[in-house]
């Protein structure tokens, strides 16, 4: 199997990044740091049970910086929002200790409703103060858990909308929309080599369940949590498709 991978050219100099510290956020800032000349990061506190993920942001943009050196001298600023609120309004397993399970609607409840379109919206706010003119998402319709917020269609019209409010030409990008993990993989690779695979595999976190003791091939993480399933997952396909 041929891993193609899409490259996208940029709409404009400028982004605003929306960077949790997982696997899909980071390679999303890999790939705006390699078509931008300013690159700025954005990240929430909604009460997530584990912060580890929010630990981790800060030590991957460090790691970007020290490895990447080109890309760091184009990482601005950081923005951390405080949106607890999302928390108290939402009864999810991301947010209050409750076994990850299929709601009734055979959506997961690790699905934070309009958990997306209130990020974007205060991202578009923060890029409308800081003259940013992309804003920049992992968001992904491949193999995602079927959350409604992560469609394509979904952002489309959320871009009209906040373009409509705020008067503006913003861009939504999303990279991964339509790559599998295998290829997020592959996407890493052919931004930054060997290097940025290595850097995402043991610095990024994407484990429901916030464990970081045992480094597996494909990174830290529980092993049996829909989120380190999927990474496992994508990652034996990518190994494969390496060696083919
Ligand atoms: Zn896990």
């Amino acid at each position: 199997m041929t891993l193609h991978v899409p490259t996208t050219p940029p709409a404009s100099s400028s982004a605003l990044v929306l960077f949790s510290g997982g696997q899909d956020s980071t390679t999303c800032l890999a790939w705006a740091l390699e078509h931008f000349d300013r690159v700025e990061t954005i990240s929430f506190d909604y009460g997530q049970r584990h912060v580890v993920e929010l630990d981790c942001r800060t030590r991957v943009a460090a790691a970007l910086r020290a490895r990447f050196p080109e890309w760091g001298a184009k990482l601005g600023e950081d923005h951390m929002i405080d949106l607890k609120v999302l928390g108290q309004i939402s009864e999810t397993a991301l947010t209050q200790a409750r076994t990850i399970e299929l709601n009734a609607n055979q959506l997961p409840n690790t699905f934070v409703p309009g958990r997306n379109l209130m990020f974007l919206t205060f991202a578009a706010a923060v890029a409308y103060r800081r003259g940013l003119k992309v804003l920049v998402g992992g968001m992904c319709e491949t193999d995602y858990s079927g959350y409604p917020d992560c469609r394509d269609d979904t952002l489309k019209a959320l871009q009209v909308a906040l373009n409509l409010g705020m008067d503006q030409r913003f861009v939504i990008e999303t990279p991964l929309m339509w790559i599998d993990k295998a290829r997020t993989w592959k996407l890493s690779e052919s931004l930054g080599g060997q290097p940025l695979v290595d850097l995402i595999r043991t610095e990024t976190h994407t484990c429901y369940l916030g464990q970081r003791d045992v480094l597996h091939e494909w990174g830290y993480g529980c092993g049996t949590c829909p989120a380190c399933e999927l990474r496992a997952r994508g990652w034996a396909a990518y190994v494969s498709a390496r060696k083919a």
